[in-house]
């Protein structure tokens, strides 16, 4: 599958980003090796000297600028970071997360104060960031967020429940997504950045148990009269979170369908390897007619998906990419990955089910494409918006 590389656009191909790259997997061979990532597995949970050693590589914020603590760069850095993640199957290191979703709230609404305070700590890896939507009644649904932030003076008095939360265990900074006026619906519901270190009120939950992806930690979060100043608003003025939202949604559903492209070619290298060697009836797997069609149909398939996230990282690096087209990023990219990723497991076997193969961990974390970042029904609903 290397051989794509070929129709990777210019402007991934460009030395700097080359550069970069290299340095990226030096760095993962570095501090993630599978020993260590297999020991985030068990505990459930990254180390957080991971961050720190990222923070030092210069690995997080990569979009931020540089005044903030940031790398500078822009999406393409990204693009090379979480693609060398999910290939390496580092699952469970939410860089992604932290750079590419976290940190754009801050940068695209935060004060200059906000962002000087908030970004450089989280640029070193010294704080942690999640974004807090979910709740156990609101999913889907975000419009029925029952969090609430009631201003008090010059503080937000934060009440509620938020479950699902990537980096929930670990996180020192948490964007919760509040109603700071019930009565009006989207229209008062706003972003407040909780700092956890110091927030009475404040609880973890459980660390759940999930089908997959045992390195992240994903929790419950309670907030019981959690007081935060005013001036940990996102934005101007409240009222603003769900045009907030809406605006950065479609990075966070492209940066899905970047994660799944990276895991089918993963999972087609691993198995070109694998039919090459392992013998049935006296003859390689690779030599059936039936594994050449179906990796023939796989490749052709992801080839397709690897032009078409190329030119939506393309249009977003223009400033243009919508949030329909995002969504069909995101729904048909992480369906395509569960195919293929199913496909090349049953061309391994009862090896494919066993966890200590790869392609065996790639089938448990690609379930849960299809479900975050919005379910890929709610995906068709926008999409269906435009038709
Ligand atoms: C591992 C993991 C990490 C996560 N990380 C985060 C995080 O960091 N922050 C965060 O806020 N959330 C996070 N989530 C939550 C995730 O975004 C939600 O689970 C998702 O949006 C679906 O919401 P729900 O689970 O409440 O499902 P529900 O809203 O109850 O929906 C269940 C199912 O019903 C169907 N459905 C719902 N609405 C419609 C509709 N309008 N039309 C047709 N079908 C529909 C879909 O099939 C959907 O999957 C995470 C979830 C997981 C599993």
């Amino acid at each position: 599958m290397s051989v794509l590389n070929i129709l990777r656009p210019d402007f991934m191909r460009e030395e700097s980003v080359a550069q970069f790259e290299d340095m990226v997997g030096k760095f993962l061979t570095a501090h993630a090796p599978e020993s260590r990532v297999a020991k985030w597995r068990k505990e459930g949970i990254v180390e957080r000297a991971m961050w720190t050693e990222a923070g030092e590589a210069g690995l997080l914020c990569l979009m931020t600028p540089e005044e903030y603590g940031g790398a500078g760069g822009d999406y393409r850095h990204e693009v090379v970071l979480m693609e060398a993640i999910a290939r390496r199957q580092v699952s469970g290191f939410a860089a992604a997360l932290h750079n590419a979703i976290v940190a754009p709230y801050i940068l695209h609404y935060g004060s200059e104060e906000q962002k000087k305070r908030w970004l450089p700590k989280m640029a070193s890896g010294e704080w942690i960031g999640a974004i807090a939507m979910t709740e156990p009644g609101a999913g889907s649904d975000l419009q029925g967020v029952r969090t609430t932030a009631r201003l008090d003076g010059n503080q937000y008095v934060v009440n509620g429940q938020k479950t699902f939360i990537s980096n929930g265990q670990l996180a020192d900074l948490i964007i919760v997504v509040a109603k700071t006026d019930p009565a009006r619906g989207a229209k008062g519901t706003s972003l407040i950045v909780v700092e956890t270190a110091d927030a009475p009120g404040f609880k973890r939950g459980r660390n759940l148990d999930k089908v997959g992806m045992e390195a992240q930690d994903t929790s419950e979060l309670f907030f019981d009269d959690v007081r935060v100043p005013t001036s940990n608003l996102l934005g101007l003025e409240a009222g603003m979170g769900f045009v907030q939202l809406m605006q950065q949604l479609p990075q966070e559903r492209l940066t899905i369908g970047i994660g799944g492209v990276a895991v089918i070619e993963r999972a087609l290298d691993d198995t070109i390897a694998y039919v090459k060697e392992r013998k049935a009836f006296g003859q390689r797997l690779i030599d059936f007619q039936n594994t050449q069609f179906r990796l023939a149909e796989c490749k052709t398939e992801a080839t397709v998906a690897r032009v078409f996230i190329d030119r939506l990282i393309g249009l977003h690096l223009e400033g243009k990419l919508d949030a329909a087209t995002a969504s069909m990023a995101k729904y048909w990219v992480s369906e395509l990955e569960n195919t293929i990723v199913d496909t090349c497991l049953q061309l391994f076997g009862g090896y494919g089910y066993m966890n200590e193969y790869p392609i065996a961990r790639m089938f448990r974390d690609s379930r849960v494409q299809r479900v975050y970042g919005g379910a890929n029904e709610i995906m068709k609903v926008l999409i269906a918006r435009t038709l």
